[in-house]
């Protein structure tokens, strides 16, 4: 009888927090990076097209950055799953589980997934003082100057990462990495010189490319980009690196347990924000495209960060490179 009670009252709580959500507490985004970075600027963007359908609550950002996302991950997949604390993460939520031999989380089963939000290519950037005007120049200068350049990126499991690796793959040259903890703090110490190249989201490094603060070289996708800033950059496979192709997406998540319809409210939210075209501008000005509907579905969500753990676990593992 005691335990009939017991149940009965937890399910009572439940439904009551529910229909309360988002209740007076503010809902946390964390973001696995640090801040005024590109995953920052998606999720800082996207609290404010979520606020309205959320009924107005307050939305914060929380950076949570080290060791490539994966502190975060971490952190999220243990958090209370009562719909307040959100996690925006990007592809390394894919590749993260092939580079780290003893990832203290599991993506396919720790999360809620809440549905996509957009898709970003990548730009190849160097210092401002680097001898080169385009990649046939910048690919020279590599070759003259194999065993000193130095490629930051936001650590093993960031983008930035990935892409770094792929391009030292594809140039079978072997660069310093220089582990930071986003590309808010590589793009400051590129342009200060510090580190020669940066592999890097748009969504950060349109301004700093418009400004002329950083050389650019190339863009990571298949075609060239539509973006004023970036039309003119090559892809790195026009530029000579075959199959030469990464773009990088973002989806929503919480940790595993949220109640069924605190997440479809959640979902919904973030239907109604990537309709917004303030957001949607916001967006496209920053080169990254939002999602339809359909990949916003989180069963279509879950089975994409499956799909994509396929498919860059052969080229991970045949770079060899592994975190414990
Ligand atoms: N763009 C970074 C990456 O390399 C992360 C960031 O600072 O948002 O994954």
């Amino acid at each position: 009888m005691k335990r009939l009670l017991l149940i009965a009252a937890a399910v009572t709580a439940f439904a009551a927090q529910a229909q309360s959500f988002p209740g007076t507490k503010p809902i946390t985004i964390v973001v696995p990076f640090a801040a005024g970075g590109p995953t920052d600027r998606v999720a800082r963007d996207l609290a404010e097209a979520m606020r309205k359908p959320l009924g107005g609550a307050t939305i914060v950002i929380e950076n949570v950055a080290g060791a490539g996302g994966t502190i975060a991950g971490n952190k999220v997949a243990k958090a209370n799953p009562d719909g307040h604390t959100l996690f925006l993460h990007h592809i390394g939520m894919a590749t993260s589980p092939i580079l780290y031999r003893k990832l203290p989380y599991s993506v396919p089963n720790d999360f809620t997934y809440l549905g996509m939000v957009n898709d970003v290519p990548m730009t190849l950037i160097g210092r401002p003082s680097l001898p080169a005007a385009n990649y046939k120049e910048l690919s020279a200068w590599i070759n003259d100057n194999k065993g000193k350049i130095n490629l930051g990126n936001a650590g093993l499991g960031a983008a930035s990462h990935l892409c770094g690796l792929m391009f030292q793959n594809a140039l079978k040259i072997d660069m310093t990495t220089v582990p930071y903890k986003g590309t808010a703090p590589a793009i400051t110490d590129l342009i200060g010189g510090q580190i020669d190249l940066l592999c890097d989201q748009t969504t950060n490094t349109t301004a700093q490319i418009e400004g002329k603060k950083v050389k650019a070289f190339a863009v990571t996708t298949a075609k060239r980009l539509s973006t004023p800033a970036l039309k003119d950059l090559p892809t790195l496979q026009e530029s000579g690196l075959k199959g030469f192709e990464v773009t990088i997406w973002h989806g929503l998540y919480a940790p595993k347990g949220v109640p069924a319809d605190v997440a479809s409210k959640i979902n919904a939210a973030l239907k109604v924000a990537l309709k917004d075209p303030d957001f949607i501008k916001k967006q496209e000005g920053l080169g990254a495209v939002v999602v339809s509907d359909k990949r916003v579905d989180p069963v279509e969500h879950k089975k994409f960060v499956a799909d994509e753990i396929a498919k860059w676990d052969p080229v991970i593992k045949a770079a060899g490179v592994y975190a414990d």
